[in-house]
């Protein structure tokens, strides 16, 4: 007689260190009349978000170089922070990095040599106002221009900067006829902007507008909302994330000081409700740029259940060299990083090569010599350690023409991704 499995129960809660960040924040000296309703609520927080010098300069003792930044990038890139994300700054410290993150500074206002307005090439391969198709299986659904702080190393200020005129309902029907078009789309990145500035029941339109797009596989949302504004994860919007499965949310944490008890809640509650969370922290110089620094975030993160997956090379995007790092400090960093943690807490380093040449990945080297017979490497510590290479060669894999046979068993679409074209249309606008 078949038993009953028994029901799992969650073990015992066990004392482990918390990845809460302890600093305390300055939302009652800031912020002294707002209620617990009011600072909960993520439309209190949008409808408050300091977007002027004045309006800032009201909470906040400034440096002349902030001083002189904000009044030299008005007219360049918007300015916007909730009050939420002001109260993890900093009053004493101008290198504090959720202060550099949010408050520019004048070098902001220089452009370099070699920065570009559309540092990705983005607009090269732009079909529609809000579909970016740079890889074959996979398209960037620009929902919105607005976030709910705009971050002093945006790639996409061109857009956040409302430079281009917010993208309305024209502009996301277009974008989903396009995915129409072209089943070849797996994966649909839907970004901006921050997707979650939308209303529950937009996003739930857009959302469902995706999903019913057959040949789409899964979508991902690139979103800094539980960073700068995580009381907009509310269980209702996490339900709601989690009935569009398979969906992914990819968030942006670049410190841990933004890792605070609200930060943690909307991630773990993204997490709870089955939506998957993993991270993009972009390298930047002063900020964030130790292997300290990022030790820390990746462990908090994973504390979290969120994974660390990209560490991000600063794009080049105009006005942002002061923040960009030497390729071979993030290439450090990660040295730094394999063999002294897990590899979940190793992201992947990013390059994404200027003009549109899509990402890289970049890593220490660890192989000393290669050979037919052997290749020998270094490990993190220095030491050498020699690999032997088996004798047979033939690496093909003979169930592949049974599996992938018409009734084999096999996905057409996963299979035939290798035969997919390896280039984005070649003329955005014929495809259209
Ligand atoms: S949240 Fe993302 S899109 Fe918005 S300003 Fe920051 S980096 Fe740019």
């Amino acid at each position: 007689m078949a038993t009953a499995l028994p029901i799992l129960e969650r073990p015992t809660p066990i004392a482990r260190p918390s990845p809460i960040c302890t600093l305390p924040d300055r939302r009652r000296a800031l912020y002294p009349e707002a209620t617990d309703a009011e600072w909960g609520d993520w439309r209190w927080q949008a409808r408050n978000m300091v977007d002027s010098l004045a309006a800032l300069e009201a909470k906040f003792a400034l440096t002349p170089d902030e001083r002189d930044g904000l009044a030299a990038t008005a007219e360049i890139f918007r300015l916007g922070i909730t009050p939420y994300y002001l109260a993890l700054a900093d009053p004493d410290q101008s290198f504090c990095p959720v202060r550099r993150q949010a408050i520019p500074v004048r070098d902001e206002a220089r452009v370099r040599p070699g920065e570009l307005r559309d540092p990705l090439g983005e607009d090269r391969t732009r079909p529609t106002p809000a579909i970016v198709h740079r890889y074959p299986d996979r398209v960037l659904l620009l929902a919105t221009d607005r976030c709910t702080v705009y971050c002093r190393h945006c790639t996409r200020r061109r857009i956040t900067g409302g430079d281009e005129g917010a993208l309305d309902r024209t502009a996301l029907r277009e974008a989903v006829a396009y995915l129409r078009g072209h089943p070849e789309v797996r994966d649909v990145l839907v970004s901006g902007g921050d997707p979650l500035l939308l209303s529950d029941a937009r996003l739930e339109e857009l959302l469902a507008e995706i999903a019913s797009v057959q040949t789409v596989q899964m979508i991902r949302i690139g979103t800094r909302i539980p960073v700068t504004c995580p009381m907009r994860v509310t269980p209702e919007l996490s339900r709601l994330l989690r009935r569009f499965a398979p969906l992914f949310v990819v968030t942006h944490f670049n410190h841990p000081r933004e890792v605070t008890a609200e930060a943690a809640q909307a991630c773990e509650r993204l997490v709870d409700a089955g939506v998957p969370v993993e991270n993009q922290t972009v390298l930047l110089r002063r900020l964030n740029s130790s292997a300290r620094t990022l030790l820390d975030l990746n462990h908090r993160l994973l504390m979290l259940r969120v994974r660390p997956y990209y560490l991000h090379q600063g794009d080049v995007a105009e006005g942002t060299e002061h923040l960009r790092t030497p390729l071979e400090a993030g290439v450090g960093i990660l040295e730094a990083m394999r063999g002294h943690t897990s590899g979940l807490a190793v992201p992947h380093l990013a390059v994404d090569l200027p003009g549109g040449g899509g990402k890289v990945t970049l890593q220490p080297d660890y192989v000393v010599q290669t050979g037919p017979d052997a290749w020998t490497f270094r490990n993190f510590r220095g030491e050498r350690y020699v690999y032997p290479q088996p004798e047979a060669r033939d690496c093909s894999c003979p169930y592949d023409e049974v599996f992938y046979s018409p009734g084999g068993g096999g996905s057409a679409a996963h299979g035939e991704a290798v035969n997919r074209p390896t280039s984005a249309p070649a003329s955005p606008k014929s495809t259209a």
